[in-house]
């Protein structure tokens, strides 16, 4: 499989980019997802045209729409980072991104959470920097993450499944066929239920409604309610539910011992004393061993690589 392309502030790749001439090198992005993925590194600041090392910057006035300043000076570097930004997106749109990690409480790069300073000079913590307002409002369905939220191993696993997902829906958009959107969503059946088991059946109801004239269509009602569905975290109850209904699919072909063994380790996984992936991994066990092959396409018991150990960790 290639790499798949995620954008990046620079800063978290160990470059030194930031005000002070220094970085913020991030472990997992760079010792971790580096094999995985092919970074496309964006430092506002710096590419709009400011040197290393500058003034530091603030937001400051509206939570909504700020400026940009700097500390010292009050010089607003909003226009010329608004100029490059635009440019900035367009080039973006053409790398075909995946996703995109950001560097958290940056006037510039902050998701989430940012400081905006009132006329009294007094901050809120509720604005977004300015870049990242801009990429996430013209990318709206791209996965998108701050460094710091990936130390959650559950935000941390959600982000890396919905990268993988969007990296393959890129490849059904490059097929371009009716069935390529039907394979895609059979072989998502069970990762969307772990999510929210209704969406199930009404995405799968969009599928169905395709015809000779409206796969574009659909495609894009198909993916962004998709989206939508994979932000909500999946909970222990809703990945028992899967669990249960995945080992409801070979239930007459398990002899009593092999279904005792599944049902202990998904007990075992309910109450919290083994992680995800032992399931899992049982389950895996069981499919290969009665080849069936609808589960083997099922992304749930595979939606990212091994390597990255998330399901280790929930
Ligand atoms: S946080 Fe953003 S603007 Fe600041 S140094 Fe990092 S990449 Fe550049």
């Amino acid at each position: 499989m290639e790499k798949l392309k995620l954008g990046v502030s620079t800063c978290l790749l160990g470059e030194n980019v930031r005000y002070d001439g220094s970085h913020k090198r991030d472990k997992f992005v760079c010792d971790v997802l580096s094999d995985f993925v092919e970074w496309v590194p964006v430092c506002p600041e710096r590419d709009c045209g400011m040197p290393v090392p500058r003034e530091a910057m603030r937001l400051i006035g509206d939570i909504d729409n700020p400026k940009l300043v700097t500390n010292k000076t009050f010089e607003d570097k909003t226009p010329m980072m608004k100029s490059w930004m635009s440019g900035k997106l367009d080039e973006l749109e053409k790398e075909n991104l995946c996703g995109y990690i950001f560097k958290s409480k940056s006037p510039s790069s902050g998701m989430t959470r940012v400081k905006v300073y009132n006329a009294k000079g007094i901050p809120e913590k509720k604005g977004v920097g300015i870049f990242a307002k801009a990429f996430m409002e013209r990318f709206p369905l791209l996965p998108v993450e701050e460094e710091g939220r990936l130390n959650d191993a559950l935000i941390r696993e959600n982000f890396i499944e919905r990268i993988f997902v969007y990296y393959r829906w890129q490849q059904v958009l490059k097929e371009g066929t009716k069935s390529a959107f039907v394979n895609f969503h059979a072989a998502h059946k069970y990762l969307i239920m772990s999510h929210n088991q209704t969406a199930t059946s009404r995405l799968g109801r969009i599928v169905a409604a395709l015809n000779s004239t409206n796969l574009s269509e659909l495609q894009t009602q198909y993916f962004e309610e998709l989206m939508k569905v994979l932000e909500r975290k999946p909970n222990v109850k809703r990945h028992c539910n899967v669990l249960a209904h995945i080992m409801g699919y070979f239930k007459g072909e398990l002899t009593h011992d092999e279904k005792e063994e599944i049902l202990e380790v998904i007990e075992e996984f309910r109450k919290g004393l083994i992680p995800l992936i032992v399931p899992v991994t049982l389950l895996n066990h069981f499919v290969r061993k009665y080849d069936k092959e609808y589960l083997k396409i099922q992304v749930y018991l595979k939606p990212h690589p091994s390597e990255l150990k998330l399901r280790n960790h929930v």
